[in-house]
């Protein structure tokens, strides 16, 4: 009888852990500049003016079907104190904009808390941080499109040529989002990709996320 119930036991506990498993990520970088020349407008961090690069938003664990799971672990919330050697790359490479200024620990402990806490049974809180960062050192996209041509000096490019330039550099589709600036140009905002549910390999992405961009989009500078 009770090895019965230590079995039905079992098998609640790994309904209940599955139900917090993902298929795989997304990897979204944002540009700066996009971020505030809007109507929103932005904040420069207290460490001061961002990099002019992409910058990371977030590693979204997420399922196949396009929805995605959200603050799994209340009881495994954001701790700086774990991810200090990080912090001075976190400053450099996922910088805050948001008003009031901050230092990043609003923004990240957002991310930690939304999505990374979904990612726990692969990735605890240093090797989530550290695994966005290592993939945006291998993603240089300002680098990627530079070499095309395509710079961030408020011009428009084609959509289409943004994106082949990125897929033909890391050899998989982006994804490109795209917001309005605060005359209502559709810009390039934020590039998703994809990452298999272990961190380590770029994918094709099973599902895209929903948006629109205009055929030809600004890039305006930061
Ligand atoms: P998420 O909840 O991770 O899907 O991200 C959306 C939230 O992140 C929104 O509240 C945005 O305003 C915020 N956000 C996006 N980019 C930044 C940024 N660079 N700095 C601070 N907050 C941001």
């Amino acid at each position: 009888m009770e090895k019965k119930l230590n079995l039905l036991i079992l098998l609640c506990l790994s309904v209940v852990s599955n139900a917090q498993d993902f298929d795989f990520f997304y990897f979204v970088q944002q540009w700066p500049g996009s971020y505030c020349d809007t109507k929103q407008s932005c904040c420069y961090p207290t460490t001061g003016k961002p990099p002019s690069d992409f910058g990371i938003h977030g590693l979204w664990p997420n399922y196949k079907d396009g929805s995605y799971p959200s603050n799994c672990d209340p009881s495994n919330s954001y701790d700086q104190s774990k991810i200090s050697d990080l912090i001075s790359k976190m400053q450099e490479n996922w910088a805050t904009l948001a008003c009031p200024s901050n230092s990043g620990s609003t923004f990240w402990s957002h991310e930690w808390d939304k999505h990374g806490t979904c990612s726990e049974s692969v990735l605890d809180q240093h090797s989530y941080f550290g695994t966005a960062l290592n993939l945006k050192s291998k993603l240089d996209l300002l680098q990627i499109l530079q070499s095309a041509g395509i710079n961030p000096d408020g011009s428009l490019y084609s959509l289409s040529t943004i994106r082949s330039t990125i897929s033909n550099a890391i050899g998989y589709t982006p994804w490109i989002q795209c917001n309005v600036d605060e005359q209502g140009n559709s810009q390039l905002y934020q590039v998703y990709v994809c990452v298999d549910n272990s961190g380590s390999n770029l994918i094709e992405c099973p599902v895209f996320p929903n948006g629109k961009c205009g055929s030809s989009i600004e890039f305006p500078s930061f």
